[in-house]
């Protein structure tokens, strides 16, 4: 599960598709999409599709799909250059060069990408080349956020939306990564390769799992309060994701014993041993209280009193439905 098979999944893959055997390509595609990283490559792939020369496109293999990868089409401009906002002057350029003439290809194609991160001054200033494009050209607009687009350059585009991936092909995409606890993290992307990557890279995304799993085994008394609540409220901005893995913790270990489909399925005997002392009644409790903690830590509440009162009930949970 690569790129390129995500690629063909994509709905952008089967619009261009469908364009192409119907000899109708638009001149402007705007894709958008949540996913950051999932967007960079339809944009690239999308780009491919449209020049390669086997027939089934993109190959990545064939002189123009390698001269893309490489950044050697001379027919393709990618805007910005570097992976800041799309500038005026990026524009400038797009608009001067659109009238010029391609000179390998039947096509010249424009990769403008984050064009939602473009001025309202920048986006107005390529409308007229959008309104009435010059032959042979083709444009890609990459978008994350729809709303920042100007109608105007919408109703002058063939809109193409790409929708969150199903865990399971994360979770796919992540193992042919070599990325460990690929099952985990996919679970916790919602939906985004970019936000499972993100998470992936994360150096202390074991520390985590591993103070989550302290917490599971060795947080019994009122004692215990002050270590957890500073250890949990050191993670700072990763208190959210702490808290989730704390929540994928308790449900794999209310069903450990039956279940074959584990997220931590290496901490399988861990969990055996705190299925004895955590009931499911306890652990649907607890878990509907990490989830209110969630919520508020949304709406920024006091973090620290949000925190010590969530151990402090969990305390009390363990001790009212003990066994
Ligand atoms: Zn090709």
């Amino acid at each position: 599960m690569d790129f390129l098979k995500l690629y063909f999944r994509s709905q952008t893959y089967k619009v261009l598709k469908s364009d192409q055997q119907a000899n109708m390509l638009s001149h402007c595609y705007l894709i958008s999409s949540k996913d950051k990283v999932l967007l960079d490559e339809i944009g690239i792939n999308a780009v491919k599709q449209i020049c390669c020369l086997k027939e089934d496109k993109p190959c990545n293999a064939c002189v123009n799909c390698s001269k893309i990868e490489h950044g050697n089409m001379v027919d393709l401009e990618i805007y910005p250059k570097d992976d800041k906002s799309l500038m005026v002057d990026d524009i400038l350029k797009v608009i001067d060069s659109a009238y010029i003439r391609p000179m390998e290809n039947d096509c010249k194609i424009f990769l403008l990408k984050n064009f939602d991160k473009c001025t309202i001054q920048g986006q107005n200033k390529i409308l007229k080349t959008l309104e009435e494009p010059p032959a042979n050209v083709i444009f890609f607009l990459t978008v994350q956020n729809i709303g920042n687009v100007l109608p105007t350059i919408l109703s002058r585009s063939k809109r193409i939306e790409e929708s969150g991936l199903p865990i399971d092909i994360i979770s796919q995409f992540l193992k042919s990564q070599n990325v460990l606890d690929a099952e985990l993290i996919a679970s916790m992307s919602d939906g985004l390769i970019t936000t499972a990557l993100n998470i992936a890279e994360n150096k202390d995304a074991r520390e985590i799992i591993n103070l989550a799993l302290h917490l599971c085994e060795n947080f019994n008394s009122t004692k215990d309060l002050l270590y957890f609540s500073s250890q949990i409220l050191s993670l700072k901005k990763d208190i959210p994701f702490f808290l989730d893995t704390l929540v994928a913790m308790f449900r794999d270990i209310s069903v450990c014993e039956s279940s074959q489909n584990l997220l931590f399925k290496n901490l399988k005997e861990k969990f055996i041993n705190l299925s004895k002392v955590y009931t499911s009644q306890m652990i649907q409790k607890i878990i509907l209280l990490i989830n209110q903690v969630s919520y508020k830590l949304e709406v920024n509440c006091n973090m620290t009193g949000v925190i010590d009162q969530l151990l402090l009930d969990i305390l009390e949970v363990k001790f009212l439905c003990q066994k």
